[in-house]
């Protein structure tokens, strides 16, 4: 059996008018404002409508410690949406958008894949509809804002050696991550050292993210910390006076963009924050929205169940006052070799040994995310190579471990391949045995909430942090900052902060590099190892392939 390409698939969509989607959701055409025939937001005033509605029930798609080609947990989101729709179940999907830059580095979009995923694909991954444009531009409004403001006197006394707002562009430009800025004389301002992020790292989008409404927004955007003075004392956007005018800028950005699946099956694509240095989900508001208009809503969180499940569930589900019926957790059975010792190149072959020794690492994820409250059903991404005792041997794993584990074939056969998944998945929530809380209470103070995390989660045996650091949190919790949830940034392939310690690993120390406010999203960003904020491209970037054919189409994207 050869394989078409995801953007082969994607192109052979029978896509259905954005409108006739919305009448699936009951959505009146005025307050659908289309972008094109397949895209199109929704307007806030029917979101206002909606919140007398019941709420829907949340399913959060998670997965393990992944490997480095991703293991599928858009695709198999998309495919559990289609599977929900397919038994008849009012569903919808909510995942986030994608990041331009990074589609001309390596290949591999975020709409998922194979016979699931979100259409249009090529728009969804390029500039959609203006979103991360309009993040950009509000970015940089106040980046002009700030320097301007110490170019005309500087009123604020802003220690230009302590800006902490950088500047942000949505594309892999690692020339740009250390820059000096205004030189060229005395009409340019005073020159200091600044440096560019991608747009997705910007407190922004975490924002955008989080805000439950426009006046929300404006009040977190006014919060930001963008420098300190001499006496260390922090400046404010609001101090600037910059978040009106963002707010305006992002005014159409903060409304939910519906799109369909390849099945015309409803999907809100919306928001994209890092998932490191940010919390890594889909926007509260189309989370929100979606759970007033359908009865089972489908969402996906970054990165492996220790780092997404977690700020999931500590961060966005906590803020927004979600509680998730049921997870999700995806396991590939090549994930579970690597984990369990085998190189890249020699995933092809069978290897139920392999698969049985890396089985503790989906073990300890299915822990850790009960201990939430909320019940897994492990769903086991089918790769072609996959063999049935392979498959077999990480279904009687998870059987030992207090859960369940379907096979699901969404990405070959679409919700044909996933209606047992969605069954079981329907099973598990209607019984309505999740009893959802998160890991830590507010009042907690930081260091306690990092520990309780390392130790919990990552099953650490403590956390190594300099004076200076425990220092700099009790300083924040002095301001009033204490309450805050932490957002930890830590790489995702290992539950240790060592890339390379597959599996279960404990007994581990977990260092803590630095310590970052978001005051405007609303947590404390811990630094623990090597994080980027700012990509570059690899020595073939995929841009040298895409290209317009004759056709119109575009070629050598996915
Ligand atoms: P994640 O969301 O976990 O990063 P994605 O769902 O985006 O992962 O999938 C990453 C890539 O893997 C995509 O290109 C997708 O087409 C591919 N993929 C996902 N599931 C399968 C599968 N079962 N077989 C083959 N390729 C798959
Ligand atoms: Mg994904």
């Amino acid at each position: 059996m050869s394989h078409k390409s995801d953007i082969e698939i994607a192109r052979e969509a029978k896509k259905k008018p954005i409108q006739e989607i919305g009448d699936k959701l009951g959505i009146p055409s005025d307050h659908l404002l289309p972008y094109g025939h397949d895209k199109a937001k929704v307007s806030q005033e029917y979101i206002d409508s909606v919140q007398k509605n019941e709420t829907g029930k949340l399913i959060l798609v998670t997965a393990i410690n992944p490997t480095p080609a991703g293991e599928g947990k858009t695709t198999t989101t998309v495919g559990l949406g289609d599977g929900l729709n397919r038994i008849g179940k009012k569903a919808m999907i909510c995942i986030r958008e994608a990041s331009l830059g990074p589609n001309f580095g390596m290949k591999g979009g975020a709409a998922g894949g194979g016979y699931a995923q979100v259409v249009p694909m090529e728009d969804m991954n390029l500039h959609f509809t203006g979103d991360f444009h309009a993040i950009t531009s509000a970015h940089s409004l106040l980046s002009a804002m700030l320097d301007n403001h110490i170019y005309w006197g500087n009123e604020q006394a802003i220690d230009t050696r302590r800006v902490t707002w950088r500047r942000v562009v949505d594309m892999n430009d690692r020339s740009l991550r250390q820059i000096t800025s205004s030189l060229g004389g005395v009409s340019n301002g005073f020159a200091r050292e600044d440096g560019f992020d991608i747009t997705v790292a910007s407190e922004v989008m975490a924002i955008l993210c989080l805000a439950s409404n426009l006046k929300d927004l404006e009040k977190r955007l006014g919060a930001m910390i963008v420098a300190y003075r001499r006496d260390r004392s922090p400046v404010y956007c609001r101090d600037i006076k910059a978040e009106g005018a963002m707010t305006v800028l992002l005014k159409d950005a903060m409304q939910p963009n519906l799109v369909q699946t390849l099945e015309n099956n409803p999907a809100f694509v919306h928001g994209g924050p890092f998932a490191n240095i940010a919390h890594g989900c889909n926007s509260v508001i189309a989370t929100t929205t979606a759970l007033k208009i359908s009865d089972y809503v489908v969402t996906e969180a970054g990165f492996g169940a220790d780092l997404g499940a977690e700020k999931f569930m500590n961060i966005k589900c906590r803020k927004a006052g979600l509680s998730p019926s049921a997870v999700v957790l995806v396991a590939t059975v090549r994930a579970m070799k690597m984990n369990g010792g085998v190189a890249k190149a020699d995933l092809g072959e069978e290897n139920v040994d392999a698969v049985k020794k890396g089985c503790p690492n989906l073990g300890r994820h299915i822990e850790n995310v009960k201990s939430f409250g909320v019940p897994v059903v492990v769903a086991i991404n089918h790769f072609v190579h996959d063999t049935e005792a392979e498959v077999q041997a990480v279904k009687d794993y998870v059987k030992e471990h207090g859960a369940e584990a379907v096979l699901s074939r969404h990405w070959a056969e679409g919700s044909k391949g996933s209606e047992d998944l969605a069954k079981k998945v329907v099973e598990v929530v209607d019984a309505g045995n999740a009893n959802f809380g998160p890991l830590y209470p507010d009042d907690m103070p930081l260091f306690e909430k990092i520990e309780t995390i390392a130790k919990r989660i990552y099953r650490a045996d403590e956390v190594l942090a300099d004076k200076k650091i425990r220092d700099q949190l009790k300083l924040w919790e002095e301001q009033g900052y204490g309450n805050l949830p932490v957002c930890m940034a830590k790489t995702q392939y290992s539950f240790t902060t060592d890339p390379n310690l597959r599996g279960a690993p404990t007994g581990h120390s977990v260092p803590v590099r630095e310590v970052r406010l978001s005051a405007g999203a609303g947590f404390v960003v811990v630094v623990c190892g090597e994080i980027m904020t700012m990509p570059g491209l690899p020595s073939k970037p995929a841009a040298e392939n895409i290209r317009l054919n004759d056709a119109g189409e575009i070629e050598g994207l996915f």
